[in-house]
């Protein structure tokens, strides 16, 4: 049984975290950094530990700090929540190694996941729809490569295998250019990721990003939890999410999730996982795995009922899965909009203190974050410092509650990006629905 869990994460999903332990009667440790020790789940927790200085590399990066402090409180569990350490195989197997459970899959689940080679392999061996692509790393010989771009079709987008973030992509539209962008493409791998391999997928032109929600119990038994659509980005980063996707008929949405539980099955899959999709002409091509809850899971959790982050904590205890697919019913609409630290317009970021906070409310309207009145937002970490989420019994109600939640939301001091929320909000084109993932960026070129 887990009576104690360790938080290695910090700001709203610390405190989302910790919420979901506390309705399950489990203990709480918090671990922080010394810019986070007015963090509002610290306050919360029943125990808390500094782990270091402000930097992330020396504290929440930090994994024998991490794991001392799972020793010294004693836990029999730690969440990483998402980023930092969350998809980092090594800190998984040093958990399970000095004896605490990892709440996600095992280590061997996360290295396969964490190649996009290994993961788009093991994706086509289970009957995942891929991009079409060179079928794993790209080898030395320049022939073969060109062979294999003409046969894929330009453009191409080359890939690191080890990349994330949105970063080590390259576009190639002419011949002539594909062996200087794969060198290029390799040299900075190795550089950001310390892993060369490089791969080839068909690169589309007008995708949206869809994604699979799933949970598996390790033992084999797995369901999906319908998909997300996150095709509002700026630079491959995810603004505002929905659920479900607009247009996805359920055909498709059964289609697509039930071959991501098959996979799950054959991995025996543990936790909670995203499968990332591009979804361009009818068709649904795999990206990639996430091997970790998710920024944007409370939209699925709105549709569905169910409490994600307490069937990842009980997953992790040893139980079964509580839900068979047969109980997952999908009922309305949910939109999320991040709100971030940062200029609407500029994008720059914006820390400091938040001298009045207001959270809106209502009927449909959750607030996940961890900002209050005179919380001094850091400069070192992600620019998110909550998240609004909007539920209606259709998409238009919910859009009308993420309207008035906006514009109750009152944050003080720092420059947010609530007016870039209220200008997609009201755009024809968003009320419309099933943009793809160059909108908001046409959008702001048009602002400019
Ligand atoms: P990361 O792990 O860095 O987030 P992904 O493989 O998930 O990388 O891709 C991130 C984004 O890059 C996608 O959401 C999409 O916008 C773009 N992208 C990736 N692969 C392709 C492709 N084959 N064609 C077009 N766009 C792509």
């Amino acid at each position: 049984m887990v009576k104690k869990i360790l938080i290695a994460n910090r700001g709203e999903i610390a405190l989302r975290i910790l919420r979901a332990c506390k309705e399950l009667g489990i203990k709480t440790v918090a671990v922080y950094s010394k810019a986070d020790e007015n963090l509002k789940h610290v306050g919360l927790a029943d125990e808390a530990v500094c782990i270091g200085p402000s930097n992330s590399t020396d504290s929440y990066l930090n994994i024998p700090a991490v794991i001392s402090a799972a020793e010294i409180t004693d836990v029999d569990a730690i969440h990483p929540g998402y980023g930092f350490l969350a998809e980092n195989a090594d800190f998984a197997e040093a958990v399970e190694e000095s004896g605490f459970i990892f709440i996600g899959p095992t280590a061997a689940t996360i290295r396969e996941m964490g190649d996009k080679v290994s993961a788009i392999n093991a994706m086509r061996t289970a009957g995942i729809p891929c991009v079409p692509g060179s079928n794993g790393a790209l080898g030395h010989d320049g022939d073969v490569n060109i062979e294999i771009a003409k046969t894929i079709g330009l453009p191409v987008i080359i890939k690191a295998a080890g990349g994330g973030g949105g970063r080590g992509m390259r576009v190639v539209r002419e011949e002539r250019d594909l062996l200087n962008a794969i060198a290029m493409t390799r040299t900075e791998a190795e550089a950001a990721f310390g892993n060369s391999h490089v791969y080839m997928e068909k690169f589309l032109d007008h995708p949206r990003h869809i994604e699979f929600q799933v949970l598996g119990d390790g033992k084999g038994n797995a369901i999906h939890l319908g998909e997300r659509d996150c095709s509002t980005q700026r630079r491959h980063q995810k603004v505002i999410e929905e659920a479900p996707a607009p247009g996805i008929t359920e055909e498709q949405r059964t289609q697509i999730g039930e071959r991501c539980v098959a996979a799950c099955k054959e991995l025996s899959y543990r936790g909670a996982g995203t499968f990332e999709f591009l979804f361009q002409d009818g068709e649904f091509y795999f990206i990639e795995m996430n091997t970790r809850i998710q920024v944007e899971h409370p939209v699925t959790e709105m549709i569905t009922g169910v409490d994600l982050v307490k069937e990842q904590i009980l997953i992790a205890a040893g139980e079964p899965l509580h839900y068979q697919q047969k109980d997952i019913v999908f009922k309305g609409h949910a939109i999320e909009c991040r709100i971030n630290a940062e200029d609407s317009k500029t994008f720059l970021p914006s820390p400091g203190v938040i001298n009045l906070y207001h959270a809106p409310g209502g009927p449909g309207i959750r607030v996940d974050t961890h900002i209050y009145n005179n919380y001094r937002v850091p400069p070192y970490y992600d620019s998110m410092i909550g998240k609004i989420i909007s539920y209606g019994e259709t998409r238009e109600i919910a859009i009308a509650r993420m309207n008035n939640a906006l514009d109750e939301m009152i944050i003080e001091g720092i420059k947010t990006n609530i007016a870039l929320h209220q200008s997609v909000l009201n755009d024809p084109e968003f009320i419309r629905g099933g943009n793809n993932i160059h909108y908001l960026e046409k959008k702001l070129g048009i602002a400019k």
